[in-house]
Parts: C-alpha cells; sequence; structure tokens
C-alpha cells in the first residue's frame, strides 16, 4: 500500500516536470487544490478516487497510468495493483494498467455494504464496460440508480457524471474495462524514470 502512494507521488511529479506545469497550473487543470497535490506528490496524502480521476482527466490520461509506469506489451501480474485510496469500504486493483496499444485498461472495484463513490465526467470518448462478478452494485447514471447483479453486465459512455454504491447488506465486486477512445496519452516518460 505505501509503495502505491510513493509511486503516485513520483508519478504525479515526474508528469507536471514533463509538461512544465507549476503547481498553481495544474491546480487550475485538475480542479484539485494546490495543497492537496502538493500532498500527493511528497506521498503524504492518500487521495480518493474522485480526485484521482480528475487528476486523470486534467493531465490527459488514463487512471492507471498514475498509479504505475507499466505500459509492456506483455506482462503477467499475480494480484493486480491495490490503489491506496481514501475512501472507507472501497478497494480498487488495476488487473491491467492502461496500455496504449490496446487503449483500455481493466479495474476491480470491491464496495463493502454502505459505500458508494461518485465520479465527475471523463474525458469525451471514454466509455466503461461492468461486468459484476458478485453482489450488486448500483450505478448512479441520468439523475438515477440502477441496480447491476452477479452475472450481468452494463456499458455506457463515462464523459458523464456517475457513480457506484453499494446499497445492500453484502459486499459486491465487479470488473471495469474502462476504454479511451478520445485524446488520452500514455504518460511514455514515466517508464524511462
Ligand atoms: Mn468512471
Amino acid at each position: 500500500m505505501e509503495q502505491i502512494s510513493e509511486q503516485l507521488g513520483q508519478n504525479l511529479r515526474q508528469l507536471r516536470q514533463d509538461r512544465q506545469w507549476s503547481l498553481d497550473e495544474a491546480a487550475r487543470r485538475t480542479g484539485v487544490s494546490k495543497a492537496m497535490l502538493g500532498q500527493i506528490e511528497r506521498g503524504e496524502s492518500s487521495p480518493t478516487i474522485a480526485t484521482l480521476w480528475r487528476i486523470a482527466t486534467g493531465f490527459h490520461i488514463s487512471y492507471s497510468s498514475l498509479l504505475t509506469g507499466l505500459t509492456e506489451e506483455s506482462s503477467l501480474i499475480q494480484q493486480g495493483i491495490t490503489l491506496d485510496s481514501d475512501d472507507p469500504g472501497i478497494q480498487v486493483k488495476a488487473l491491467f494498467p492502461y496500455n496504449p496499444a490496446t487503449g483500455f485498461e481493466v479495474m476491480q472495484l470491491r464496495l463493502e455494504p454502505g459505500s458508494s463513490t461518485l465520479s465527475d465526467p471523463h474525458e469525451a470518448g471514454v466509455s466503461e464496460h461492468l461486468i459484476v462478478t458478485e453482489g450488486c452494485v448500483e450505478l448512479w447514471l441520468k439523475g438515477q440508480w440502477h441496480p447491476v447483479r452477479q452475472g450481468e453486465t452494463f456499458r455506457f459512455a463515462a464523459d458523464q457524471p456517475h457513480g457506484y454504491r453499494n446499497n445492500s447488506s453484502i459486499p459486491t465486486e465487479f470488473h471495469d474495462i474502462i476504454h479511451y477512445a478520445g485524446q488520452v496519452r500514455p504518460a511514455q516518460p514515466l517508464t524511462d524514470t
């Protein structure tokens, strides 16, 4: 867990330096405060999933590129890469981190009963494909909650507000295939450092 926070901080600082953005500029483009960005860069803060998405969107990169520089064509990741986030009751793993050759990343989300997360719109061209493997997750879309149960799937354009919650009494787990057809570019310099 600790390692991911450090990796995230290093990645963010590297990205910002590559773009030659000051902390002020990065704050303006991501909508995340300068103080919070500084804390993340120093590995002092575990941001929420919603905050990580704001940063990824502001930098025009994929979500998992923030967590890892992995962009190999083939790799074996035995346990997935767990994201240390500040959301109680929510665990996020990158099963397949973003790969520019395929244009997608595969995340696994696990929500304990009573937990939820809401997301700002991602960039145009980003779509999400949910595959529920356990329990029932509810998806917030177009002003209402849509239950998606074990064995069911749901696809939606993610360039609109959306969110997930577990309103049941047992945990729920689902895969989220996030496809980037828009202007997202790989965070290439990360692999060289
Ligand atoms: Mn999303």
